[in-house]
């Protein structure tokens, strides 16, 4: 109990910092209980790991907003918020008393975490601590105040019902409960995805995730696509609904292309209220499509896209340690579609032209069969008819994707208009010389002969034995950066993988590689693997990413596509 913890605590008052390992172990304070999973062996080490909990019953939370996961998971977001807002605005920060104490710190988004776990029984917070030191020493008073002083008061703080803000509670279980019921409504409307009129898409700037501010302009729907939904609460939203199909959004250069891009790009999470982007809910399955050049790729099947290159590499089972742009932009499509995504969010902004689009002089002057790529134009509309992947693109360079284009929208001075009609009729003024598919469904150029299939049946990708197990392999995968992973000898570079947004789904990714790889022996096939993967996290929660009993680390739940990108991006990957 909270004697015990003291005593020990007074007792190792300046001796050597190792002496904090006795701390291990489990402490009653007042109605919490403390527990010390792992002490870090000396003060540059990462911090020790503690939980502290307490009944769900003495925590008096309403039992209608636990009821549900949606609910569980909007209950801890707010939670882990509020302990975060308690560490950093209440007294102790003033005297910098909860020094050293962390939860993690959320983004906009609200995302599944380790942070806060709630059970039937308990309310669990799971916190780093760097423990006091003087140079190496202990400074075992001053912990002691932490762990037994501050840290109850903050807990005392942000887990009991009585000292939160009780409709602000309830309004964000509610928020998320509707953001997550309009996207269940999506499929049934044919939408991939929905921008609320008034929503606020800008950010601050290329390296913040919060709105921009004053200076936006709110997004309004175009009337052609102007559609509404009723929500669980009963609420309305009414605002722009992105078909199925092939969308293109042009534009003139810094007109807001790119931004509208984005907010669909990140509508796959939820947003908290006030961001601007808690109305735009995209497909959950939707990736971000980019050329990544100097990726590694490993046994690929981008023939679709690529095929007959000098080398003479089977481009069905396409491998590289260094891809190139257009191999790069392929091998990532190839891979989300592998993963189910169901929609696909390019911009040139990050494309490479030769795999978009060729223009009718270079159709001329190189024969198709001098040129490796088909461009992505030719296979837009065999990825939606055969496979049923939409495509959200962003164009305002070329109109080369009128044609296959479902609906045109332009952004003029950041204000939407549908141009579908002008666009269609510009195309059919302008016809492309080359063969090209005339009827918006058809399969592709027609050298490839109408039973061609090309998306439908991609190869299995079979994991090579012990492929995921790195040589020599010491250490568990961890994380080093927002966006980087050390794998064994490797570093998994994630840079591009755009709809990563918090760094504790890059800490998640490295433990599921850990997991992937256990699992490699009995399941090969690396769809199925991931599969498996998503399964167990649905069922055991997050926590099971874990391979340890207790505080797991602060994680956030990354998706099954940015699981696949993770994975795909391992160096050491062969496949048969
Ligand atoms: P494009 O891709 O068309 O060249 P961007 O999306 O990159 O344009 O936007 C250009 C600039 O305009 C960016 O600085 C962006 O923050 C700003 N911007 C975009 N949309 C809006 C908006 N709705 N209101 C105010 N500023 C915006
Ligand atoms: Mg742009």
């Amino acid at each position: 109990d909270q004697q015990t913890l003291v005593r020990t605590l007074t007792s190792i008052d300046g001796r050597g910092y190792a002496s904090y390992k006795q701390l291990s172990g489990r402490y009653t304070l007042g109605r919490f209980t403390l527990s010390v999973d792992k002490v870090q062996v000396d003060p540059y080490a990462p911090p020790s790991l503690m939980q502290i909990s307490l009944r769900r019953e003495d925590a008096e939370l309403p039992a209608d907003l636990l009821d549900d996961r949606l609910g569980r998971i909007a209950v801890s977001d707010f939670l882990t918020r509020a302990f975060g807002d308690a560490l950093s605005e209440g007294p102790s920060e003033r005297s910098g008393a909860a020094a050293g104490i962390s939860i993690g710190r959320p983004g906009q988004q609200v995302l599944e975490r380790t942070s806060v776990v709630i059970t039937e029984e308990l309310i669990t917070a799971r916190l780093s601590v760097a423990l006091p030191a003087a140079g190496r020493r202990a400074l075992g008073r001053k912990a002691a105040r932490l762990l037994t002083e501050t840290l109850p008061r903050i807990a005392q703080a942000a887990l009991l019902h009585s000292s939160l803000d009780p409709e602000a509670l309830r309004s964000h279980v509610a928020l998320l409960r509707d953001q997550e019921d309009l996207r269940t409504q999506l499929e049934a409307a044919k939408l991939v995805s929905f921008l609320a009129d008034g929503s606020m898409l800008p950010r601050r700037s290329g390296d913040s995730d919060l709105p921009l501010g004053a200076d936006a302009v709110a997004f309004r729907s175009p009337e052609a696509l102007r559609r509404s939904f009723t929500l669980a609460s009963g609420r309305q939203v009414t605002g722009m609904g992105v078909p199925e199909g092939v969308t293109v959004i042009v534009g003139g250069g810094y007109h807001g292309k790119s931004t509208l891009l984005r907010a669909i790009e990140r509508g796959v999470y939820p947003h908290i209220a006030g961001d601007g982007r808690e109305w735009v809910i995209t497909t959950s399955s939707a990736a971000s499509i980019r050329a990544e050049d100097g990726r590694s790729a490993a046994g690929v099947d981008i023939s679709a896209f690529i095929s007959g290159l000098p080398s003479g590499a089977d481009t069905r089972s396409f491998s590289s340690s260094n891809a190139s742009g257009s191999t790069s932009q392929a091998t990532n499509l190839i891979e989300a579609v592998e993963s189910g995504a169901t929609a696909l969010l390019i911009d040139e902004d990050t494309s490479a032209t030769n795999f978009m689009i060729r223009d009718d002089r270079m159709r001329q002057l190189i024969p198709a069969d001098r040129e490796p790529i088909t461009p992505f134009v030719d296979r837009v509309r065999a990825l939606f008819s055969e496979r049923g992947v939409s495509t959200v693109l962003v164009a305002g360079g070329s109109g080369a994707f009128f044609e296959v284009a479902d609906q045109i929208i332009a952004l003029e001075d950041y204000t939407l208009r549908d141009v579908t009609a002008q666009a269609h009729q510009i195309a059919a003024e302008h016809k492309r010389t080359t063969s090209q598919p005339a009827t918006p469904d058809a399969a592709g150029p027609a050298s490839d002969g109408p039973a061609e299939r090309r998306f439908d049946s991609l190869p299995a990708r079979v994991l090579r034995r012990d492929s995921l197990h790195p040589p020599k392999k010491t250490k568990p995968a961890r994380s080093r950066g927002p966006r980087m992973i050390q794998y064994g000898r490797e570093d998994i570079d994630l840079t591009a993988v755009a709809q990563l947004v918090d760094p504790a789904q890059t800490e998640a990714l490295a433990k599921a590689l850990d997991r992937l790889a256990e699992q490699s022996d009995a399941e090969h096939d690396i769809t199925a693997l991931v599969e498996k993967l998503v399964r167990r996290l649905d069922t055991e929660g997050l926590d099971s990413l874990s391979p340890h009993r207790g505080h797991p680390g602060h994680l956030a739940r990354p998706r099954a596509q940015e699981i696949h990108a993770a994975l795909n991006r391992y160096r050491g990957l062969t496949v048969h």
